[in-house]
C-alpha cells in the first residue's frame, strides 16, 4: 500500500502480523482505528514456519491444567512467572477453540475428534496441530479474518525504522521502498517477533532481526532475560543460513537420535532420553560432539514407513527430500542452531511494557511464562493468550479516563546518507555463534561484547542511509549488545 494512502493517526499501532500482532487485531471492537504494520509480506514470520502446533489442555479426563503447568515450570528451569504460567495454561485452551472459529483446521480423527500429539518435555499428549504445517494454517485463516475487519488497515512491506514517545501516544518513522512518513498512534502493540538473524544460522525467516526490542529499548522500556536463548537441538544440518526445522513432533513420534557412529547416545545425559526438553538435548549433542570429536548427528524415523510419514510430517517429507534425503529410507542430518527467545521487551499479565501506553506480545515480549527454556508448543499458545490481553487492556484504557492523540504534523525526514560497510552483519553473527551458542564461551563473551560496542556506536553515531540494511544491522548490533552484557555479568 502507498504510505500516502494512510491516515495521520491511529488509534493503535500493531508492529507485526505474526500470530500475536493478527490475534490482537481481532480483539479490537470496530471503533477502534488499528494500522498492523509487516516488514515483509503479511504471511511471511516466524508464526508460518511454526511445525508442531500450539500445546492447550483439552481433555481434562487424561490431562490437567496442573499437569501442563508443572511440564512448563520444569522445562523453564523453575525461573518463570507462576502467576502468567497459570493465566497461559488456563485461559490458552478458549483462545485455541476460537482460533476454530476464524476457520483454522486442526488434525482430527475418524470421530471428529481433535487429534493431540506429544513432544519434548510434555508429560501428556496435549498439542493440537494442522500436519507438520500449523502456523501456516493459523497465519493464512487469521490473517483472513484479519482483512475483512473494517477497522484494521494492513500494510505490507512497511518498516517501523523508529519510534519516539510523544504526548498521549507515540510518534512512528515508517518505510515503504524509498518513501517515508511518520504515523502517530494513541497506543502501540509490538508484535515484531524473535532475534534469529542475530546467528549464523538459525530457523528463523530474515525479518526475525529483533526491530521491536531495539524500538522499545531505544524508548527507554525495560529490557528482561534477552540471554534466555534457545537452540533447537535437531535443525536440518545443511549450508543455508536459514535452516528447516525438523520439528520435536518428530521425536514425540518416535524418532531415534544418534551420533556419527549410529548409535542412540541420549541415556549418556538424560533418563528422559530423546524426549527430555529441548535445551538439554541440544546441551546433549554439543557434549557427544565433543566427547567424539565429531558433529554429525542424525534422526531415524525411517521404521515408521513411507505412508504414515508422508501422512503425518508432509511439510518435513517433502523439506527434506528437497535437500536429497527421504525420510522414509534415509537419517536426517542434525545439528542445533538457534530457535526461540524466552526473553524480550518486559511486560506484565495485560502484556504492558514498563512504559505508558506500550504493550508488547508474542516473541517480542518477556512475559516470564518460558523462565529460561520454553516447552514446545507454548509459543503459539502464548502470542494468542497475551495479544488478546493487551488488546483488552487498551480497550479497557480507551472506555476509561483517556485522551486521544493529537492530529500531527509530519516533520521531514533525513534519510540520506553513507551505504552500511558490507560485513557489519556478518561480524556480528560471528561474534554471537562464538561467545553465545548452545555452551556459551565465557571466555569470547567479553571480547565479544566490546566489539559489538564498537559496532553499535559506529552505527548509532556514523551518518548512514536509512533502509532496511541499516535498520536491521542496528536492530541485531543493539540485540547482541544486551545479550552479551547480561551473560558478562
Ligand atoms: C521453524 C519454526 C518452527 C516453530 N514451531 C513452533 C511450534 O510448533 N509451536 C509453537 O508454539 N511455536 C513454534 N515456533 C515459535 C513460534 O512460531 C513463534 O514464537 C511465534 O509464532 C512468534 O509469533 P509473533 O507473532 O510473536 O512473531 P512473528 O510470527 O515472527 O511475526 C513478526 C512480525 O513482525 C513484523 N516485523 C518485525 N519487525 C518489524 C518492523 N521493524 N516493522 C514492521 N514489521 C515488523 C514481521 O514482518 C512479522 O510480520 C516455531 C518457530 C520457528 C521459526
Amino acid at each position: 500500500m502507498k504510505l500516502s494512502k494512510l491516515k495521520n493517526s491511529y488509534d493503535v499501532i500493531i508492529v507485526g502480523s505474526g500470530i500475536a500482532g493478527l490475534y490482537a487485531a481481532l480483539n479490537f471492537p470496530e471503533s477502534v482505528s488499528v494500522l498492523m504494520l509487516s516488514k515483509q509480506e503479511r504471511h511471511i514470520s516466524n508464526s508460518s514456519l511454526a511445525q508442531g502446533g500450539v500445546a492447550c489442555v483439552l481433555d481434562t479426563e487424561n490431562d490437567s491444567f496442573d499437569f501442563h503447568i508443572e511440564d512448563t515450570l520444569i522445562a523453564g528451569g523453575r525461573k518463570n512467572d507462576i502467576d502468567a504460567v497459570r493465566t497461559l495454561v488456563e485461559e490458552g485452551p478458549r483462545d485455541v477453540l476460537r482460533t476454530i472459529e476464524y476457520g483454522v483446521e486442526y488434525d482430527r480423527d475418524e470421530a471428529g475428534e481433535l487429534i493431540k500429539t506429544l513432544e519434548g518435555g510434555h508429560s501428556k499428549r496435549r498439542i493440537v496441530h494442522h500436519k507438520d504445517t500449523s502456523g501456516k494454517e493459523m497465519v493464512d485463516k487469521l490473517v483472513m479474518a484479519v482483512e475483512k475487519l473494517p477497522n484494521v488497515t494492513l500494510s505490507d512491506e512497511t518498516m517501523v525504522t523508529s519510534m519516539q514517545r510523544i504526548t498521549n501516544g507515540f510518534k512512528a518513522t515508517i518505510m515503504h521502498g524509498d518513501e517515508f512518513r511518520q504515523i502517530f498512534s494513541s497506543f502501540c502493540i509490538l508484535a515484531s517477533g524473535g532475534i534469529g538473524r542475530v546467528y549464523k544460522y538459525t530457523t528463523n525467516p530474515s525479518v526475525a532481526t529483533g526491530d521491536g526490542i531495539r524500538l522499545a529499548y531505544e524508548m527507554g522500556a525495560s529490557i528482561k532475560n534477552l540471554s534466555y536463548v534457545q537452540f533447537h537441538p535437531t535443525a536440518f544440518n545443511g549450508a543455508n543460513r536459514e535452516q528447516f526445522l525438523i520439528s520435536e513432533a518428530v521425536r514425540g513420534e518416535g524418532a531415534y537420535l544418534l551420533n556419527c557412529n549410529k548409535e542412540r547416545f541420549m541415556d549418556r545425559y538424560d533418563e528422559r532420553l530423546e524426549l527430555a526438553p529441548r535445551d538439554v538435548v541440544s546441551r546433549s549433542i554439543i557434549m557427544e560432539s565433543r566427547r567424539l570429536g565429531n558433529n554429525s548427528f542424525y534422526l531415524d524415523i525411517r521404521y515408521k514407513g513411507e505412508e504414515y510419514l508422508k501422512k503425518r510430517f508432509p511439510g518435513i517429507y517433502a523439506g527434506c527430500l528437497k535437500q536429497g534425503v527421504d525420510i522414509s529410507k534415509d537419517l536426517i542430518p542434525v545439528f542445533p542452531c538457534h530457535h526461540y527467545l524466552m526473553g524480550g521487551i518486559e511486560t506484565d499479565l495485560n502484556a504492558k511494557t514498563t512504559l505508558p501506553r506500550l504493550y508488547a506480545a508474542g516473541e517480542c515480549a518477556c512475559t516470564g511464562v518460558h523462565g529460561k527454556n520454553r516447552l514446545a508448543s507454548n509459543s503459539l499458545l502464548e502470542a494468542l493468550v497475551f495479544g488478546r490481553r493487551a488488546a483488552e487492556d487498551i480497550v479497557r484504557c480507551i472506555n476509561a479516563n483517556f485522551y486521544a492523540v493529537k492530529e500531527q504534523k509530519e516533520e521531514a525526514i533525513d534519510y540520506k546518507g553513507a551505504p552500511l560497510p558490507k560485513g557489519t552483519r556478518t561480524e556480528i553473527r560471528e561474534i554471537m555463534q562464538k561467545a553465545y551458542f548452545v555452551i556459551p564461551d565465557e571466555g569470547a563473551i567479553h571480547e565479544g561484547k566490546r566489539r559489538i560496542e564498537a559496532i553499535l556506536n559506529r552505527l548509532r553515531n556514523g551518518k548512514f542511509a536509512v533502509n532496511v540494511d541499516y535498520c536491521e544491522a542496528l536492530s541485531l548490533a543493539t540485540i547482541a549488545y544486551i545479550i552479551l552484557r547480561e551473560a558478562d555479568r
